[in-house]
């Protein structure tokens, strides 16, 4: 039996992202493999070996024949089903070429795989067909809109459907569809992407009027690169590869026959009815809702993407609510889990087209997971996915997913200092002093879940929650936090921006907070400044959208005002040093720490005003004309950042690292959260003492700055997961002055 999902010695993982592409199976893999050596005759040659590839060939097809249930009609062997979609639509298109039709349309459902949308959009303008490219909407269960078909398929050239949806597992009543489309039109072509269905649904191609149904072998245990495309007989054809005339002059090129034996042993497998490889749908159903039960169990609060009801069972697309999908990714693969999720980045959201187009909510959409395991999974492997699931929920517990810097894994929840926490490029930060006094700073609505955790379980006394204008981007948030954390918030009286009325200052252990009216990007702008009682320093600044990173604050929005602008970072300049980290309310440029000199250095304009190099008058004209140009090109941005300049980042294998720590003066920082530590202790896996790795997270990168934790005379290699984040940091670090910055290439994934 094999094993998919368990662990073998090299790599501990669970793959459960079987809709992206599945492992081969160990007996299809040896009939490859014996292809390649063996049986490896070129099914055009006439000799032996030629003979027998050639039986093998005919004999796959068949045996897809049998699989989809196509009695007649065409099976053709492709690459894939990019390839197979590209071939339906260009046979379709051609024939269209002379069409009578009055505004003509190509019409496509809104969750299709973009191979199929794209290939319309591409053809139809190469073909020069001018059809209006149309998506058919879908219902909230993501079920096509039946009654739009019925309106369109009348000037339809070519119906694009699909049979499971690869991102939610949704299928589609085709017989219903079918009804619609044959009732209104009986020669449009209709394509059917059954690349998700195989092994999932039962087919019967020929008992419809399907016209085009692509597949492919690496979404079912077979290698990448083969695919069938099904032709129903008579339906428009044009080859899509001219050459040899193979596939009987249908699509040139000598066969990928060793993807095509690997077909041949999926389709046996499928076919033999006392193979247990492939479990029937009640089991599917069951792995599904137990997978259900590890995940409720584990996280609590779930959205369901889709109704189980209307889904193939192996398939699960969530949302947990109150975490994003980067960081339910990151606890994913740090337990060795690997599903799909949505955003892989936090510059900004990285929506799913499919969920938006069933409607669902922002957040659902921007922090899609999805989690899919193929059909020939055993009980076992399901099983220890579950328990390596919920193997995840201590580690969500200690955490509350608050970051810090702390090695001491008593402390590591504790987020005394300043920790950024970041929705897309919006930024929020809470202070929190060593008396467990609390201020929240331009809160994100988004986040107001994790902050309540945060403040409740750590014990926190919430002394202000204040924005530094009233966002025009976004909707406040203060409010609703204010009513969320209502026992713990200590503040009374308090202006339209949250600020304690007629208080000169928010007094915390060893720092006072004041507040300065800084206008420019709005009239109401404010920047709140945290003065270190001891050094009488200003450690942090919190300049909302005054000053962003490699930037100023946009000024062409009502109430900007450049010249307002021009004094009041004159004002600031009075009052902060060059060791003030700005804190801004957008960080578009991924910077996550600056401090007042870096900004200066980074943003030209600013600069030259301090320096009078410019006066008022000339950075207001300046400015005007930058943000009228910039905004011309975007109208959402808060604040325009040039792209800034990093130092060509200094990239180390990690043998060329490993070498490196022997230094006394080279350490490790570990730009991991502290919830990802479990997978790998790095002092293990670099065979370093535990003084040599340094935990600092991106959001807490401002705070250890501050704290002075890093020294610009040692070296330092950042490692991350994948080598992105700890880049990040590394560019960051490399602005802030730090020469000797090195990134872990490729980071743990390639250790
Ligand atoms: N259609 C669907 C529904 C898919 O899931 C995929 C693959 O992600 C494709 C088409 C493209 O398939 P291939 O990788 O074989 O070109």
């Amino acid at each position: 039996m094999a094993n998919f999902y368990l662990p073998d010695d090299a790599n501990q993982q669970i793959y459960l992202d079987a809709n992206a592409t599945t492992p081969v199976l160990p007996e299809i893999a040896d009939v490859v493999s014996h292809t390649m050596r063996v049986c490896f005759g070129n099914p055009s040659s006439s000799h032996i070996t030629g003979i027998q590839a050639k039986h093998l060939l005919e004999q796959t097809r068949n045996k897809a024949r049998e699989v989809i249930g196509a009695t007649d009609g065409d099976i053709l062997f492709t690459s894939g089903a990019t390839e197979g979609i590209q071939t339906a639509v260009v046979s379709t298109l051609i024939a269209a070429k002379n069409h009578q039709v009055e505004n003509p349309v190509l019409l496509y459902g809104a969750t299709e795989h973009k191979a199929v949308p794209n290939t319309l959009k591409h053809w139809n303008s190469v073909l020069d067909i001018n059809a209006q490219v149309l998506a058919i909407p879908v219902d909230k269960n993501g079920i096509l809109d039946h009654e739009f078909i019925r309106t369109h398929a009348a000037n339809a050239l070519m119906i694009c459907t699909m049979a499971v949806n690869n991102e939610t597992g949704v299928f589609q009543d085709l017989t219903a569809i079918e009804q619609v489309i044959r009732s209104e039109n009986n020669n449009v072509a209709w394509m059917v992407d059954c690349v998700q269905a195989l092994g999932k649904t039962n087919l019967a191609l020929s008992q419809t009027t399907i016209d085009y149904a692509p597949f492919s072998g690496h979404k079912l245990y077979a290698p990448k690169g083969i695919g069938v495309l099904y032709i129903r007989k008579g339906s428009a054809y044009t080859p899509f590869i001219a050459g040899g005339g193979q596939e009987s002059g249908m699509r040139s090129g000598t066969e990928n026959l060793p993807g095509i034996a690997g077909l041949n042993k999926l389709f046996s497998l499928l076919l033999d009815k006392q193979n247990q490889t492939f479990k029937p749908l009640e089991q599917l159903h069951a792995y599904r809702e137990q997978l259900l039960g590890a995940l409720l169990d584990t996280f609590g609060s779930i959205t369901f993407n889709h109704s189980f009801e209307h889904s193939v069972p192996t398939t699960l697309n969530f949302a947990v609510n109150e975490l994003t999908s980067k960081e339910v990714m990151d606890l994913f693969d740090a337990a060795g889990i690997r599903v799909s999720g949505g955003s892989a980045c936090s510059s900004g959201a990285n929506r799913s087209f499919v969920l938006d187009a069933m409607g669902a909510s922002d957040w659902q959409s921007e922090n899609a997971i999805r989690m899919s395991f193929g059909p020939a999974a055993s009980q076992q492997e399901i099983d220890f996915a579950c328990e390596k699931i919920r193997s995840l929920k201590p580690i969500l517990e200690a955490n509350c997913l608050v970051v810090s810097d702390s090695t001491s894994p008593q402390q590591e929840v504790c987020a005394i200092g300043l920790t950024q926490l970041r929705h897309q490029a919006a930024c929020c930060w809470l202070y929190v002093d060593s008396d467990k006094n609390a201020v929240v700073i331009d809160p994100i609505i988004e986040l107001i879940p994790r902050m309540a955790k945060i403040v409740a379980t750590q014990g926190l006394t919430v002394k202000a929650i204040i924005d530094t204008h009233n966002h025009q981007e976004r909707l406040s948030a203060r409010c609703l936090l204010t009513k969320e954390l209502a026992e713990r918030y200590v503040a009374n009286e308090i202006d339209e921006l949250g600020w304690p009325k007629n208080s000169a200052a928010i007094e915390l252990s060893g720092a006072r907070l004041s507040k300065v009216a800084t206008p420019g990007h709005s009239d109401d702008s404010v920047s709140y400044l945290l003065k270190d009682t001891l050094s009488g320093n200003v450690s942090y600044c919190f300049c909302g959208d005054l000053i962003l990173p490699g930037g100023l604050g946009n000024t062409a929005i009502s109430g900007g005002d450049a010249a307002k602008m021009a004094s009041s970072l004159k004002q600031l300049a009075l009052e902060v040093q060059d060791s003030t980290v700005i804190c801004s309310g957008h960080d578009y440029q991924q910077c996550f720490a600056m401090d007042w000199h870096a900004q200066k250095a980074t943003t030209p304009l600013l600069a030259k005003l301090l320096n009078e190099q410019v006066s008022d008058a000339q950075f207001v004209e300046l400015k005007q004309q930058a943000d009228e140009q910039k905004h011309s090109m975007s109208h959402s941005l808060c604040g325009y950042v040039e792209t800034l300049e990093s130092t060509p980042m200094k990239q180390l294998a990690a043998t060329d690292a490993k070498a490196m720590l022997d230094d006394k003066a080279t350490y490790l920082i570990d730009t991991r959260e502290p919830y990802e530590h479990g997978a790998n202790n790095l002092a293990e896996l670099f065979t370093v003492a535990e003084s040599k790795v340094i935990n600092i997270p991106l959001s807490r990168m401002a705070n250890a700055i501050v704290q002075g934790q890093l020294d610009k005379d040692h070296s330092y290699i950042l490692v991350c997961r994948s080598g992105n984040r700890s880049k990040q940091a590394a560019n960051n670090l490399s602005q802030l002055g730090f020469e000797n910055v090195f990134n872990l290439n490729g980071g743990l994934a390639l250790l």
